[in-house]
């Protein structure tokens, strides 16, 4: 990409959309094609610092006296700005993290939409408890928390933020946003749909940066009330140990190595399918993705031969074309990861029965982070390759002869986030769902979606849960009013 073409990103600070203070910059690159396509802020402490001065005084401010009926009707304004820029939204994100077009139009740009629209319907109708006692009355109040600090990811750049930012900013938190670094265009263009909706100076905050820098500076600064940070275990640790001697509130979404159970009552092509799906959607860096497929061993041959066809089909490409199912990795050092990975379960006694390798791509694309999906066989399902997150296009798949024997590999890991089983036996899918060390158990799906339900891992991967009401509730303080009435003529 030409000089002239390439994007100068700022920051969105008290309303004002600024540059760095030291005037540091960091490239951000199309994964695809390994060009520059943005500059954006390297911010500093200060910068962060700036931005708790006006979220704080945002929220003390105007921004704190809003009412829910307006808040709800300013998420839907922004839903209403993402909607209406979606195509250009979709560019951005598949060009940012190398996604497919298609999967950005018809997955990520859509759900931001829909996350700001479900939770202005929340905020406006959301109710509180009364509990009532024979000489007193207690309700719980709602109260914002005050400055929320963001952290995402780059696997679902704008999904995820708009997930956080629509229910903290419809309670009536004050908003500081960080996303990675390395995806950052489309939490700029949310930074111009706020600015244009017209939301007070200060109550939406977008500082890009370095994890380590601005990212840790957002968590230490003590006028950051709570941390929704959504991001690898690894780091959650660091932002853990950051927050909690400050008693800030946390919500923490980390990594996950799902297991797929397909037992050999299951309808085999939908199995097949779905396992194809969950391990390899986005290249597998989706933390709800498959990678770990476990299978009742009288149908191993059939269901392995079956996946391996589906998987060749998923040619990688450019994720620019409609046709594209398979883009490019989000950088070239994930790509890196990946292939050490591959390399690892070489070592460990695996065999790869597709993929493991850089596909060669043409033209503008041949420098570009792609990697051919793979599916490994022959692994023990406790081996690093099939326990540690490897968050790319890998699965490994193992056999089981039982139930018992499904579920103490499905849970002999450290995380426990997501899982899918296909079977046609309605008990066994209960007994298994109860069983399974897991914050979401899809039966027959995957990826199945409704906002309403608790969404959150359990083990290392994470803490808290957030979806529907409880995404309210991470974003709130319950306060508990209890006012003495005195004798009552009724009991
Ligand atoms: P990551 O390296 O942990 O980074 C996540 C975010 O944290 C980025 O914005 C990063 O900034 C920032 N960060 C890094 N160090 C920090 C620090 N000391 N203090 C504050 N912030 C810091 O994760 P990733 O590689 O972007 O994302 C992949 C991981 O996210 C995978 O493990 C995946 O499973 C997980 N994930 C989980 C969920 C879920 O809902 N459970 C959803 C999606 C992804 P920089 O990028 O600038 O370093």
């Amino acid at each position: 990409m030409s000089e002239s073409l390439v994007r100068l990103l700022s920051n969105f600070v008290d309303g004002r959309f600024r540059d760095p203070d030291g005037g540091e910059y960091l490239d951000d690159l199309n994964p695809a094609t390994g060009e520059v396509i943005a500059r954006i802020p390297r911010s500093a402490a200060s910068d962060v610092d700036e931005a708790a001065r006006a979220a704080r005084s945002a929220f003390e401010g105007e921004w704190g006296r809003t009412n829910s009926m307006d808040r709800a009707a300013l998420l839907d304004k922004i839903a209403d700005g993402i909607e209406g820029r979606a195509d250009e939204l979709a560019n951005l994100e598949s060009q940012d993290s190398g996604k497919p077009i298609q999967l950005a139009r018809s997955v990520d740009i859509p759900r931001a939409v829909a996350n700001f629209r479900f939770f202005a319907g929340a905020v406006r109708h959301d109710s509180t408890t009364c509990h009532s006692m024979s000489d007193a009355l207690n309700y719980t109040l709602r109260r914002p928390l005050g400055v929320a600090g963001l952290i995402t990811p780059w696997n679902l750049p704008l999904y995820l933020l708009s997930w956080k930012t629509a229910p903290a900013l419809g309670v009536g938190n004050a908003v500081i946003a960080k996303p990675s670094e390395l995806t950052p265009l489309t939490a700029s263009a949310l930074a111009e749909i706020i600015d244009d909706v017209g939301l007070p100076a200060g109550a939406f905050n977008l500082v890009h940066g370095l994890g380590s820098e601005a990212g840790q500076a957002i968590v230490e600064d003590e006028r950051v009330d709570m941390i929704s940070f959504t991001g690898g275990t690894a780091t959650g640790a660091v932002v853990a140990r950051t927050a909690a001697p400050k008693f800030k509130k946390l919500s923490l979404e980390l990594g996950g190595k799902n297991p797929t159970l397909v037992f050999a009552d299951a309808d085999l092509d939908l199995a097949i399918e779905g396992a194809c799906r969950a391990g390899f959607l986005n290249q597998g860096q989706i933390c709800l993705c498959g990678s770990r497929i476990l299978v009742e061993r009288k149908i191993l041959d059939s269901f392995v031969t079956g996946l391996v066809e589906r998987v060749r089909d998923l040619e990688p490409g450019d994720p620019s074309l409609p046709e594209t199912r398979m883009g490019a990795l989000v950088s070239a050092a994930h790509r890196d990861k990946i292939e050490g990975y591959v390399s690892l379960a070489r070592d460990e006694g695996g065999t790869i029965l597709c993929g493991g390798s850089r596909p060669k791509l043409p033209g503008r694309l041949a420098r570009g982070a792609f990697f051919q999906p793979t599916v490994v066989v022959g692994l023990s399902p406790t081996c690093r390759t099939s326990t540690e997150e490897i968050f790319g296009p890998v699965v490994t798949v193992h056999p089981f002869d039982s139930e018992e024997e499904a579920i103490d590999i499905a849970n002999g890991v450290r995380y426990g986030l997501a899982a899918s089983l296909w079977t046609r036996d309605l008990v066994r899918a209960h007994r298994i769902s109860a069983a399974l060390e897991s914050g979401m158990v899809w039966v027959n799906t995957w990826l199945k979606r409704d906002l309403r339900v608790p969404f959150g891992g359990m083990k290392d991967s994470g803490v808290g849960r957030e979806g529907g009401w409880l995404s309210l509730d991470a974003f709130s303080e319950l306060r508990n009013v209890c006012i003495e009435l005195g004798p009552l003529p009724y009991s």
